[in-house]
């Protein structure tokens, strides 16, 4: 019997919240169904603890975002809200869906599930799911042979424009509809807003002026929010594609004065497929160290450890540059590369907490949570890959160096605002005149820095040496590491290897 429901094809955006550069929307345009643009808000993922309401917040504006482009063609994306295959079947209830079009997500296990059960039901119910790569990201690649090549390849290829103006659409039905409660559409003044005019926006900023200075700032908790790009967000849910971001450098490579600034963006931007890549290969590195050799390491479980790892979630450690840089990060949603570094160092070499206590607390907290950066460079901070470079950061050092004068830790941690700033970084150190003096109410240090940093340089060198380690270390390499880069090569050779070379390799942008 033929079915009387209108057959459809559907766009299911996921964390690709734009109309630019989007293969899939790009395919579906061009075809002779009528379209129906869909976005699921899933109770699975509201409630998992990766996430907070600013994330939900960021892709409700990039939804209104979206829908302000789409009034030109006479329509709205169909917001749903539910498990996306009870989603689904509601759908194909109402039409019949011929094609399913998305780009692969590489998250978390929750994500990676669901879209296999997708995937089985779609094929239950022949209709056929037409699934577009992220960025270079290549599904089930065993090594990282021609990775470069392919890199650059996808970055410099045209960007995938939808045929909009050409595409019959068709909208969600009103009864299926969910209605985004208006906190969500609402902005915050301290946090970066979402959606796709956003992001060009912050972009077109970046080479006003601001990044010139990207390399001089980038590791300053305060000059960084100024002069590094801030597209985290936007590249994290999709707003902006990595290629236009790419793209848009290209077109500025030959500024004068910009150089050694874009050069060190260039680098990062590469960094960005490199860590999902690892991540897509290695999905699992969300419950277990990459390096299995430290699957026994010994994190701390005691008591004390809980009311320890509470200080550092709230700001409250002791350390005025941690806690400005947690505050802060509570506050915006943003905290530069290097006070994230410091901020895991402090959690899993400091007070040798477990790496996976800490993870989804700086993931709620991030408003560009991405799980492949966040997880390999959580790992990577608490030395458990066994090919990086053990850094123990020194909050102090760090405060000295990136926040000399004080001004960050005065927004962020204001009741040590009046101390003199030579006091600041180091409160402890006030005598008990002084504290009534300047009516100090900041809490003494959560652990002593020296001794906590000489114990865990101790033991994580000593499990380094370890032969289940080093053996996993070679399985690592020969996984994620382009053959014969630089990088590969020290690796290496620090891991006891064998140097291999490859002549004219680029050294750019592999980290491991
Ligand atoms: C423990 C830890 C967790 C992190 N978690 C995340 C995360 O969940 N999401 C996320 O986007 N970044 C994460 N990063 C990487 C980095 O800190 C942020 O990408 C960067 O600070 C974002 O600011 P920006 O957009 O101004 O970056 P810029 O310095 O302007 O860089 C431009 C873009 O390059 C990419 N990028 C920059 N640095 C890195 C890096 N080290 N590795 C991979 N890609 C990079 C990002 O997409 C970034 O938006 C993490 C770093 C650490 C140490």
């Amino acid at each position: 019997m033929k079915s009387a429901r209108e057959t459809i094809n559907v766009a299911w955006f996921k964390r690709d919240l734009r109309l630019q550069d989007h293969a899939p929307l790009a395919a579906a345009s061009g075809q002779s169904l009528p379209l129906l643009l869909l976005y699921v808000f899933e109770p699975e993922l509201l409630d998992d603890e990766h996430y907070a309401t600013r994330h939900w917040r960021f892709v409700s504006q990039s939804l209104a975002d979206l829908d302000r482009q789409l009034e030109a063609f006479d329509v709205r994306i169909g917001v749903m809200h539910g498990n996306a295959l009870d989603c689904l079947e509601a759908l194909h209830r109402h039409y019949a869906i011929d094609t399913l079009f998305s780009h692969e997500e590489v998250g978390l296990r929750l994500t990676w599930e669901r879209d296999r059960a997708v995937g089985r039901w779609c094929a239950a119910h022949g209709i056929e799911w037409r699934e577009y790569p992220v960025g270079a990201v290549t599904r089930a690649k065993p090594d990282r042979e021609d990775w470069d090549r392919h890199w650059d390849r996808v970055m410099r290829a045209p960007l995938q424009q939808p045929a909009l103006g050409s595409t019959r659409f068709v909208e969600l039905p009103a009864e299926l509809r969910f209605e985004i409660p208006a906190d969500w559409l609402a902005e915050d003044s301290l946090m970066q807003a979402g959606g796709e005019s956003r992001a060009l926006e912050v972009l077109q900023d970046f080479y006003r002026g601001r990044g010139q200075d990207y390399h001089r700032g980038i590791s300053r908790p305060g000059q960084s929010r100024e002069t590094c790009s801030r597209l985290s967000p936007y590249l994290a849910w999709g707003n902006l594609s990595l290629r236009q971001a790419y793209q848009e450098l290209l077109r500025h490579w030959r500024r004068p004065g910009w150089r050694r600034a874009l050069a060190a963006l260039s680098s990062r931007l590469h960094w960005h497929c490199h860590f999902i890549q690892k991540f897509e290969s290695e999905a699992d590195m969300e419950f277990r160290p990459v390096n299995r050799g430290y699957a026994d390491y010994p994190w701390r479980e005691d008591a004390a450890s809980e009311t320890e790892l509470q200080r550092w979630c709230d700001g409250n450690t002791g350390y005025p540059l941690v806690d400005a840089c947690m505050r802060c990060l509570a506050a915006t949603g943003y905290i530069n590369f290097r006070m994230r570094a410091m901020l895991v160092s402090f959690v899993c070499h400091q007070l040798q907490i477990d790496w996976r206590r800490a993870a989804p607390h700086l993931a709620r907290l991030f408003l560009d949570f991405e799980p492949g950066i966040h997880y390999s460079q959580v790992q990577m901070q608490a030395g458990v890959t066994g090919t990086n470079t053990i850094r123990i950061y020194n909050p102090l050092k760090q405060s000295l160096e990136q926040d000399p004068d004080g001004e960050f830790i005065r927004r962020w941690c204001p009741e040590l605002a009046g101390l003199p700033t030579d006091l600041l970084h180091s409160p402890w150190k006030i005598t008990a005149l002084e504290r009534q003096m300047y009516d100090l109410d900041y809490p003494p240090p959560v652990v002593d820095i020296e001794s906590a940093s000489r114990h865990a340089r101790q033991h994580l060198w000593a499990w380094r040496k370890r032969p289940a380690v080093r053996a996993e270390s070679a399985r690592i390499l020969a996984t994620h590491v382009r053959p014969g880069s630089g990088r590969a090569n020290g690796a290496r050779r620090r891991n006891g290897f064998a140097a291999r070379r490859r002549p004219g390799a680029r050294p750019r942008g592999v980290m491991s």
